[in-house]
């Protein structure tokens, strides 16, 4: 049957149609995914383990956290969560804190590498590393301070262009705050574009939104060997992993939800090791060779990669020895046992913990933390409100856009 006749016997759901419905709603809340934070709250509990409790420091005995990569601008999906995180802050045991992921892939979310202005009723893209960094993760690419300052002049260009005509003192404010933000970016001669992006990316939540979010970078837990052993746990179960996990996916399209996740191959591993020579990042295969397991991979500059992991009792040592390593999305589920509970966009994150909680009772034995789940604060339709918290510091817009009230940001008051 043809894709389109079937789309029109069986409307497929996704997360806004699930969220429209009583039933959905009811549905998400069976899957411990809520909506209301006074429900989420009452639903947390201590984590297993008190490995990110200690290395962080953690005031709180209730870790709670919302991640993205690391963009050189703030999305008002990320706002709605820093929001939620605050609320949290005065919520009783609550440690919230923001993961901020600097091994993506550089090329896969054009925030990583560019910022937007809206120019003339269109999105005009703003970029400060070059394509050939796109296959490299945000934390291997070297800052290269002419394309930055390059970049700079191009968005002094577009500020000059949409102010002109408004008052001297509001252009004169404008261009104050485009050079607060300019010695920003040019603070970094050196050092790589995850730490650009990060820089610019809290200046214009200190100083715009008035948010500070507990920071933590990936590379800094893969660094505190956090989550090895639970990479390791998963290992040793990958074939009922990849079973259940595509038996979820199954099941998710049975119930006409888009599980918005593909089914996992046979020689998956959740695991991806940056070239020595090149920084290209590698998706590692797994191999098996009588009762040896190994993690493979070729790089397009034909360095091969080949960890043995074991026999018996799998584990990444070698990996992790060898250089910079990542995981892939499970990185999440890599987490569960030391946070009590996340705050998801309506990304396809909210699918990956429906499929992941299948994955985590039946063949782990243990519980995915409960999802608070954040809803839009703003009508997408607004033409004046444009996804950026960097166009809206350098103009200065306070009120509707972005969600800002009298100079701080608002958070709806918890329902129920
Ligand atoms: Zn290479």
């Amino acid at each position: 049957m043809p894709p389109w006749e079937t789309d029109a016997l069986m409307p497929i759901q996704d997360l806004n149609d699930l969220l429209a419905s009583p039933d959905g709603v009811q549905f998400l809340e069976s899957q411990d995914i809520v909506l209301d934070q006074n429900n989420f709250v009452k639903r947390l509990t201590a984590p297993a383990q008190a490995g990110f409790i200690e290395a962080y420091g953690a005031t709180h005995p209730k870790p709670v956290y919302a991640l993205q990569q690391v963009y050189i601008d703030c999305t008002r999906s990320m706002l709605d969560r820093m929001l939620l995180l605050e609320w949290l802050e005065q919520q009783e045991d609550c440690f919230p804190f923001f993961l901020w992921i600097d091994t993506d892939l550089a090329g896969t979310d054009a925030l990583m590498q560019r910022f937007f202005w809206p120019l003339f009723g269109k999105r005009a893209s703003v970029r400060f590393s070059a394509g050939s960094n796109d296959p490299l993760e945000l934390r291997s690419i070297p800052i290269d301070p002419s394309r930055v300052e390059q970049a700079l002049e191009k968005l002094n260009t577009y500020l000059s262009q949409s102010i002109t005509g408004r008052k001297k003192v509001t252009r004169a404010r404008a261009k104050e705050r485009y050079e607060q933000l300019k010695a920003v970016f040019l603070q970094h001669k050196s050092g790589v574009l995850s730490e650009l992006n990060h820089s610019v990316t809290y200046f214009l939540l200190n100083h715009h939104a008035g948010l500070n979010p507990f920071s933590v970078l990936v590379s800094d837990l893969l660094d505190r060997d956090l989550i090895t052993a639970e990479v390791n746990l998963y290992l040793n179960h990958i074939d009922d992993v990849i079973t259940v996990f595509n038996h979820a996916v199954q099941t998710l399209h049975e119930r006409d939800i888009d599980p918005k996740v593909r089914p996992l191959a046979e020689d998956y591993l959740p695991l991806n090791f940056s070239c020595l020579d090149c920084s290209r990042r590698l998706r590692l295969r797994r191999e098996v060779q009588d009762q040896d397991v190994f993690a493979v991979a070729t790089c397009r500059c034909q360095n091969q990669y080949r960890f043995h992991l074991g026999n018996h009792r799998l584990s990444i040592d070698e990996i992790v020895e060898a250089g910079p390593w990542s995981p892939d999305v499970s990185l999440t589920l890599f987490m569960k046992d030391f946070v009590s509970g996340y705050i998801g966009g309506g990304s396809s994150g909210i699918y990956y913990g429906l499929v992941m909680k299948d994955v985590l009772e039946k063949v782990l034995q243990k519980r995915r933390v409960p999802i608070l789940l954040a809803r839009p604060t703003r009508a997408d339709d607004d033409p004046e409100a444009f996804d950026s918290l960097l166009y809206s510091y350098l103009m200065n817009h306070t009120g509707k856009h972005l969600g800002q009230t009298s100079g701080h940001f608002s958070v709806c008051s918890p329902s129920g």
